[in-house]
């Protein structure tokens, strides 16, 4: 049996971009806190998917 996996995956507009400290686990919506807390803090921020629910 096959089932139509497209209507399991998320829709447009469900997931966004964020950028995240792994060190203090935050995650920043903004590009511009995220660049201050990179130089404040000296840790490295990634962008990543997240999918709101
Ligand atoms: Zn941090």
């Amino acid at each position: 049996m096959q089932y139509p996996y497209k209507q399991f995956m998320p829709r447009l507009g469900m997931s966004e971009m964020v950028w995240k400290c792994f060190r203090c686990n935050l995650s920043f919506k903004d590009d511009q806190l995220a660049e201050i807390h990179k130089q404040i803090s000296a840790h490295s921020v990634t962008k990543v998917k997240t999918i709101v629910a």
